[in-house]
């Protein structure tokens, strides 16, 4: 009974700190409105994590050398040289620049999806696949609306 009740409290205590874990990242992430030009589509895909219809975006195409930044906070997110043509409709990228992101799992649609968000201000931005054509097998589909591009 002693022994037992011991182990309890041990399961007790470890799923208190899976529990923290997860609230602690979250709040690292904290989402915040810093453009104050924001539309009303980009806030709705940036905070309430919606998606922009597929072929809208006047980044698909975009072949210029530059940069893509995230349109609340300006972040630099990724390079044209890692932009590619994935044929789904939304921006797609082979790699992001490094810490440009974190990552969550998305479990809406009944699908297991990585949805990643902007590491400085927590802006939704999309969700990154295992089928990329290059070498890093990635691919980051986003939403063109919450990018903002500067040409080299
Ligand atoms: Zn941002």
């Amino acid at each position: 009974m002693q022994f037992k009740k011991r182990k309890f409290v041990k399961i007790l205590g470890f799923s208190a700190l899976i529990m923290l874990f997860p609230i602690k990242a979250h709040l690292a992430a904290t989402k915040k409105i810093i453009n104050p030009n924001l539309s009303k589509e980009q806030k709705n895909i940036m905070f309430n994590e919606g998606t922009e219809r597929p072929f809208t975006s006047d980044l698909l195409k975009e072949k210029r050398k530059g940069f893509y930044h995230c349109a609340n906070c300006g972040n630099k997110l990724f390079s044209s040289t890692a932009k590619y043509d994935s044929g789904t409709g939304w921006p797609s990228f082979s790699e992001a620049l490094p810490g440009a992101f974190k990552t969550k799992i998305d479990y809406s649609f009944g699908m297991e999806r990585v949805e990643y968000h902007c590491a400085k201000c927590g802006a939704h931005h999309g969700h990154v696949f295992n089928d990329g054509p290059r070498e890093s097998g990635k691919r980051f589909c986003n939403n063109g609306l919450c990018l903002i591009f500067k040409p080299e």
